[in-house]
């Protein structure tokens, strides 16, 4: 039987996953969600501990996407989307780093926008059709994208990016690709370049042209961040039945829905410790019960947590029985009380955060960036609290997001030296730069585009 995927709105009909992936957002703007998770066989995740990464992720994926995705082609898109570390590393007792960080882009949106570009490029390949991504960035989401369908058959990307807003190492990452990555340097300002993408998908005379967004809400990019949350698991337990609390950093909160599903799917998780930094709409909702967005949000450090209205609360608040529109109003209260028990919030500012990852190095060695920080102090506000979770006895498992690489500015003001330069970083620098530089002009762009669909 397939799992069909509702509206946080409750005003669509229900859809395969294949329809979900490929629309992204529910016809009634909500957002989708499945409307059922089976729990995973206990014989399966037994065996778990003795899988690899990609072997984990093709059973979880199996057991969500069974009727919709053949078996042996999903083994093989696990494979290919996950052929990089996952260290879990032990800090103190049974407290343990998860670093997701990795991946082609160093950060831990690669495990979603990998496995989410080649489930979308399975779907279109399967109906003999072509698309083209178009999208918009300031820097890290584009980068990721473009990065994730590099190389894949039936989708091409446009990336649109300001010429003079973005950094040097976040424009190598989308100029170097070349195959099906083209980049774009506007000459204006972020929000000229995503007028510029808006006016595109609006465009009569570009419907031929099959233009799709990757959206960040897509629940394609959901499922596979279940994965991550049963492998630490596996590798650290001492029995099958070991629960375990998380602390996990959180802007969008699309990490932690991550978290939630694979409780859902039968991960014996004790509690989330949602650690956020001054952004503390969701912290402060759950100690109070009234939800406030912060707008603007608040800049700190932790710059890809500075979200004032997180848009997967929308998600949470559904599981918890309630309706949560766009704008953030609760249609219908959720059971608090429950959402209370199973999460603890967490608000950590700059201040705590830089001394955070001061303090880290020096007492473990081992360096942490700013979101990672996050998230371990929000764990150590957690633990203050609650005393009786002594060392040796309950598993803590604390989600670092980043490559403290990416951070070197703020490390060095800190720490008096810079991080590491991980391979992929590395290695961009020896690679040839090939981008379009382009004037904010919309029928220049739309020219691109036609002469680029031909092709
Ligand atoms: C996106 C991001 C986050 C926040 O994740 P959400 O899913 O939006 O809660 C945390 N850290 C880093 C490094 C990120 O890129």
């Amino acid at each position: 039987m397939i799992i069909k995927y509702y509206s946080t709105n409750l005003n669509s009909p229900q859809v395969s996953f294949r329809n979900a992936l490929l629309e992204g957002l529910a016809p009634d703007g909500g957002l989708y969600m499945p409307e059922h998770l089976p729990v995973i066989d206990r014989k399966e995740i037994e065996a778990f501990p003795s899988l690899d990464y990609p072997n984990i992720a093709f059973r979880i994926l199996r057991t969500l996407l069974r009727d919709e995705v053949e078996s042996e082609i999903l083994q093989s898109l696990c494979n290919d989307a996950y052929n990089f570390d996952v260290p879990v590393e032990n800090i103190h007792g049974r407290t343990y780093i998860l670093r997701l960080d990795r991946g082609p882009t160093l950060s831990f949106k690669d495990f979603a926008a990998r496995m989410m570009a080649r489930l979308m490029n399975y779907f279109i390949s399967a109906e003999g059709s072509r698309y083209t991504i178009l999208t918009a960035t300031s820097g890290d989401t584009g980068s990721a994208v473009a990065n994730a369908f590099h190389g894949l058959e039936n989708i091409d990307v446009i990336v649109l990016f300001p010429f003079t807003e973005v950094t040097e190492y976040q424009r190598k990452q989308m100029t170097t690709l070349d195959k099906n990555i083209s980049a774009i340097a506007i000459d204006g300002k972020f929000d000229d370049c995503q007028s510029l993408v808006k006016k595109a998908f609006l465009d009569p005379s570009l419907a031929q042209c099959s233009l799709t967004s990757a959206n960040s809400i897509n629940i394609g990019r959901l499922l596979p961040q279940s994965v991550y949350y049963f492998y630490s698991w596996s590798r650290v337990i001492r029995d099958i039945s070991e629960s375990v609390i998380f602390s996990v950093p959180s802007g969008n909160y699309g990490n932690l829905m991550g978290g939630i599903i694979a409780r859902e799917l039968g991960l014996p998780v004790k509690k989330f410790i949602i650690s956020a930094n001054e952004n503390n709409e969701v912290p402060e909702y759950l100690r109070t019960g009234t939800y406030n967005i912060i707008n603007p949000s608040i800049n700190c450090i932790s710059s890809a947590m500075n979200v004032g209205h997180p848009s997967n609360l929308a998600r949470i608040v559904a599981l918890y029985g309630g309706i949560m529109n766009k704008e953030g109003i609760i249609l219908k209260a959720p059971d608090l009380r429950r959402m209370q028990k199973d999460f603890s919030g967490f608000s950590v500012t700059d201040d705590e955060t830089r001394k955070t990852i001061g303090d880290f190095f020096r007492l473990y060695g081992s360096l942490i960036e700013p979101h990672g920080a996050v998230a371990w102090k929000g764990m150590q506000m957690f633990r203050d609290l609650n005393p009786d979770y002594a060392d040796d006895k309950q598993l803590f498992i604390s989600l670092e997001t980043a490559h403290p690489s990416k951070f070197r500015e703020e490390i060095v003001k800190i720490l008096g030296f810079p991080p590491p330069v991980p391979e992929q970083l590395a290695r961009i620098d020896a690679l040839k730069e090939n981008f379009v530089k382009m004037e904010n002009n919309y029928d220049m762009l739309k020219r691109f585009i036609l002469r680029h669909h031909k092709q």
